[in-house]
């Protein structure tokens, strides 16, 4: 999997402490970028720890994700508070096997020859399919959840803390987990203040919506 921050909002903190301070004082928005950067500092760590998030929605994060499988974007795409762009099946042909492995099987031999001689026989098929002048759009419907895909999501703050919250949490999926803790390494570098407490909702609201006691990350 890789993941890497492609875009973001130029000065990503910076916006939403200005967006915050309009709203209790007489400046005019257009003046708010001569606010001292200590002022505006100490606005936003008051308000993402009181929980008011609907100022960081001003700042918008783009990642690139590429040879991930195609049941991680299933989960990703259910975040609607996001845009995508995806690699197409229809217009893209995969005729060499590319798929990802779950280190649970990755880690038995067995079990991966296996799975690794199924990858085969699956593309073997998808590919005698594309050679009878079937197309891409049909040929792909051989194909298995493994299957890498790429995909490009833009995503405001408030969407990703949600997704942090839902995805980061040890509940998640592995793969799509995986995901999440990488995209959360990256924003931390470019907006330390806003994702100072991003994460399971363990960690940023202190409660399990799992209610899973058994979890070593279950709130003391
Ligand atoms: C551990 C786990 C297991 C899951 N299992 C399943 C499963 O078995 N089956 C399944 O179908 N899904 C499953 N999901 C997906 C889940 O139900 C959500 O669809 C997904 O996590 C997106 O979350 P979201 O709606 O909060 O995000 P977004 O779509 O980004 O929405 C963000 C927030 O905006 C608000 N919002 C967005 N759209 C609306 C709307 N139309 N009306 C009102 N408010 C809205 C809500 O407050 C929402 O929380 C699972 C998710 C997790 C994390």
């Amino acid at each position: 999997m890789n993941v890497k921050l492609i875009g973001f909002t130029p000065n990503p903190e910076k916006l939403p402490a200005m967006a915050a301070k309009l709203t209790h004082s007489k400046t005019k928005p257009e003046e708010l970028d001569k606010s001292s950067d200590k002022e505006l500092k100490a606005i936003l760590e008051q308000v993402v720890g009181l929980g008011h998030t609907s100022v960081i929605e001003h700042t918008c994060f783009t990642f690139a994700i590429s040879d991930v499988s195609r049941s991680l974007t299933h989960q990703l795409v259910r975040h609607r508070i996001a845009s995508y762009a995806q690699q197409s099946q229809r217009y893209v042909n995969l005729n060499e096997p590319c798929y990802v492995t779950p280190p649970k099987i990755a880690k038995d031999k067995k079990m991966k020859k296996a799975y690794d001689e199924t990858m085969d026989t699956i593309w073997k098929e998808y590919n005698n399919l594309l050679e009878l002048g079937i197309p891409a759009e049909d040929a792909r419907y051989v194909l298995p959840n493994a299957t890498h895909t790429n995909i490009i999501v833009t995503m405001n703050a408030r969407s990703l803390m949600n997704f942090f919250e839902l995805r980061c949490c040890l509940h998640a999926q592995w793969e799509i987990r995986q995901l999440a803790n990488k995209m959360l390494r990256e924003v931390k570098k470019v907006a330390p203040i806003i994702f100072k407490k991003a994460g399971p909702a363990c960690k940023s609201k202190g409660i399990c919506p799992e209610n899973k006691k058994d979890c070593p990350l279950y709130p003391k």
